[in-house]
């Protein structure tokens, strides 16, 4: 089948020709690693969280596996998080040595089941990381009660939220650990790279140390090294999209947000009874809308895979955001394994993401709901 419509993606990064010349003035400047722009850039992000401290690093998985390095977290420990997620989400807690425990989610948020959570601590936990997946907020009041109670440190995997608020409050703005992703398909981007929202000084000079080899500085010509580092530094190119991306961060949210009431409007009241799908928690006040997410009816096995296939063939893109973690391979050899989770493998098996990104038009939803009905209302 064929269509004069070009095909319509799920997501799409937009850079601004603004931000293409700071780039390109940053490739003439002679300095192109962590520099002025990198800077400028971790002030404006402080800024924006409200004034805490802020350091960037080269993606938002090596961010959490810092953050849980900084808390003292490693072997011996255990730290929970969601089955639904980026795999990054878990597999920064084995990186680190730490031994990972999963909740199930709650369906209708489609996050980590706080009850679950709870009833998932032992002596042996001590960090939590929930995910605010597609930018929905896990419900922040309760879980740091939870955490205050059991005295857990949490690393908010917030890679999707940047633009969310929870009671008018700004993700990141508050809390413990705060880390966000700037991948291509987030809500703004450095192409690669992330940002760690910390609690004071001595915490941004570990992060510093922790994203460089380790190395301090001492003396007047001196450098010495006491902790395990990595190479996790962001480059000034780098620096100088985010500061592009960060400038237009309200409108970005507020057309996604848009974006997603429009969705609403075009499936309708009845859609749900009329094709036993299920559209995303209807919240415009806190998500940022990073991921319009719709569960399928269950057609048996294949389910999905048929309707990314006629979505395809009307032009329109979709994606799938995730297998439930605990089913990859490397995770069953771990001890996990089918029926451990099972909100978590019903929505992971029938979980399907509708295109959402900045440049989208309400036209662009209005084919995309099309093509929806068009394959699952008969
Ligand atoms: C994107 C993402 C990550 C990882 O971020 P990278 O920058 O790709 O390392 C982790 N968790 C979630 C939920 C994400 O969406």
């Amino acid at each position: 089948m064929t269509s004069a419509l070009p095909f319509l993606p799920f997501s799409q990064p937009t850079i601004d020709e603004a931000t293409i010349a700071a780039v390109g003035d940053v490739l003439r400047s002679g300095w192109i690693t962590s520099g002025p722009k990198v800077q400028a850039f971790e002030a404006q992000l402080s800024a924006y969280f409200g004034g805490r401290p802020v350091r960037t690093f080269n993606s938002g998985t090596c961010t959490m596996e810092i953050a849980l390095r900084i808390a003292g977290i490693g072997p011996g420990d255990e730290v929970i998080t969601t089955p639904i997620s980026w795999v990054a989400t878990a597999n920064v807690i084995i990186e680190v040595g730490a031994t990972p425990v999963f909740a199930d989610i709650d369906p209708a948020t489609r996050n980590i089941d706080l009850d679950k959570l709870e009833a998932a601590i032992t002596p042996r936990t001590k960090a939590i990381i929930p995910v605010h997946l597609s930018g929905l907020p896990v419900d922040m009041d309760r879980l740091y009660a939870i955490a205050a109670k059991h005295k857990l440190r949490v690393v908010e995997d917030a890679a999707q939220a940047i633009g969310s608020r929870w009671n008018g409050k700004r993700i990141g703005s508050f809390g413990d650990f705060v880390s966000f992703s700037f991948q291509a398909n987030k809500n703004i981007t450095t192409g690669e790279g992330g940002c760690l929202v910390l609690n004071n000084a001595e915490e941004a000079r570990l992060a510093e140390k922790y994203r460089l080899q380790g190395v301090t500085r001492s003396g007047v010509d001196g450098i010495d090294v006491d902790v395990l580092g990595g190479k996790y530094n962001m480059s000034d190119i780098m620096g100088a999209i985010g500061l592009g991306q960060l400038a237009n961060i309200e409108q970005i949210t507020a057309h996604r947000r848009e974006l997603a009431r429009h969705y609403f409007a075009q499936f309708g009241a009845d859609f749900e009874a009329a094709s036993g799908a299920q559209l995303p928690l209807a919240d415009f006040d806190n998500s940022n809308w990073h991921l319009f997410q719709i569960i399928l009816p269950d057609r048996g096995p294949g389910t999905r895979a048929a309707f990314m296939t006629a979505m395809a063939a009307q032009q329109v893109g979709t994606g799938y955001h995730y297998a439930p973690i605990h089913l990859f391979t490397m995770y069953k050899e771990r001890g996990f394994g089918e029926g451990m989770f099972p909100v978590a493998e019903k929505i992971g098996r029938l979980t399907v993401t509708l295109p959402m990104f900045y440049a989208m038009s309400k036209a662009d939803v209005e084919r995309a709901v099309a093509a929806v009905k068009a394959i699952l209302i008969k």
